[in-house]
């Protein structure tokens, strides 16, 4: 490889990139758990450090690696550590570094499983959380007068694509003595930068955008060469949440197209979102990329070349206007998970977060009317088609399942 500095796109295709002997083209799969050694005495070196090389794929493997350092070279990061899944990720980049007595800031407005950790699983170990609305800088600046030692936070957040200013959060933490952890999955590496914009670390579930093609399961972790080091890594390695060395493969393979497809999520998103918009039986669209957005102003000033592929809106009709447009659907699939080439869409209340409390999904802005709606790579105006036909459920006569 060359010692020239490599745009973004060619660090996609070529980043961590390390031909075995028979000089493949393709990344190849290591499918191995352990390693050998020539000597006893080499077997000795590689365990107190004096050889660096691989001992045991719980630690490291050559696939997995690569998948970590083409991520971490897109991300614009130090070093990165791969999970076998998204929460893997978010647990470990929040237990790795927290200790009793600690407290934790975070928004309301949270995947489900996070808000569990924070909320359900930190406090039996001492960890406190104070919950906040995200979008509100107020209680950000209420909640981080004291000492905290670790502000978590998704932007944009899921189901219901709050934007939350990164740079004044950041401040404000830093101020406080917290650490940064953002969970950019809605967002993507290519959307959006949060350690540019003073985050610390940034997690992923590569599950979503990053596989993009609903294969596998996996999650990253990323920030400075110190923490992942001598924080992240130790905790990994005794812990052992690893990805599989075909996951990796899997993942790797599809960073190399995630800015293309990226980019056509965005376009179909704005262009589905514009459409539900004009929509009688519809009471609210949420989108970044929407001028009705309440933080479009700082997506655009925190997001580049794109607001996702996750547009969430509210029927008038509440729940029983929401299951006749999912069951009315032909084209997109009803499903849970996101970030697909197929578009899929889901009903946060009794899915996603069926878990939280009534009170809690309220305040988490979750109406019983709320669809959540991953936008896949199709063409928008099949996907547009679908919407007005479930949503006109007396012309759906002549239509041919897909
Ligand atoms: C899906 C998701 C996760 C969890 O990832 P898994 O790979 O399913 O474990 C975490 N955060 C957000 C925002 C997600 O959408």
């Amino acid at each position: 490889m060359t010692d020239r500095p490599l745009r973004s796109r060619t660090r996609q295709v070529r980043a961590g990139l390390n031909r075995s002997g028979f000089s493949e083209t393709s990344e190849a799969i290591f499918m191995t758990s352990g390693y050998v050694y020539g000597s006893a005495e080499e077997a000795e070196a590689s365990f107190d450090g004096t050889l660096d090389r691989m001992v045991y794929s719980r630690f490291k493997n050559p696939t997995v690696a690569t998948f970590e350092d083409r991520l971490a070279a897109i991300e614009g990061a130090e070093a990165a550590r791969a999970t076998a899944s998204g929460m893997a990720a978010v647990h470990a980049a929040l237990v790795c570094q927290l200790k009793a007595g600690d407290r934790v800031v975070a928004p309301r407005a949270l995947f489900g499983s996070c808000t569990w950790i924070i909320n359900d699983l930190l406090p039996r170990f001492g960890v406190n959380p104070t919950f906040v609305d995200g979008t509100d800088l107020d209680q950000w600046k209420a909640a981080l007068a004291t000492p905290a030692a670790l502000v978590f936070l998704e932007t944009p957040s899921n189901p219901t694509l709050e934007v939350i200013d990164l740079t004044a959060v950041a401040e404000l933490a830093h101020r406080a003595g917290a650490r940064v952890v953002v969970d950019n999955v809605f967002a993507t590496p290519i959307l959006q930068s949060p350690l540019e914009l003073g985050a610390d670390v940034v997690v992923y579930s590569a599950t979503k955008h990053i596989d993009g093609q609903g294969r596998c399961l996996g999650g990253a972790i990323l920030g400075a060469k110190d923490f992942i080091a001598d924080t992240l890594s130790p905790y990994l390695r005794h812990t052992g949440p690893a990805l599989s060395p075909f996951n990796a493969w899997v993942l790797l393979k599809g960073l190399e197209t995630l800015d293309l497809r990226v980019e056509r999520h965005s376009a179909n998103a704005l262009a589905v979102a514009r459409f539900l918009e004009g929509r009688p039986e519809i009471a609210r669209v949420l989108y970044p990329g929407l001028e009705s957005h309440p933080q479009h102003d700082l997506a655009k000033r925190q997001m580049k070349g794109g607001f996702g592929g996750i547009v969430a809106f509210t029927l008038k009709g509440g729940k029983q206007a929401a299951y006749d447009l999912l069951n009315g659907l032909e084209v997109i699939d009803i499903s849970n998970n996101l970030g697909d080439s197929k578009s899929l869409a889901c009903h946060p209340w009794t899915t996603t977060h069926q878990r939280l409390s009534p009170e809690d999904k309220l305040a988490q802005g979750i109406g019983e009317g709320l669809i959540r709606l991953s936008v896949g790579l199709e063409d928008a105006a099949d996907l547009i088609d679908d919407l007005r036909l479930a949503l006109e459920p007396g012309t759906n006569g002549s239509k041919i399942r897909v």
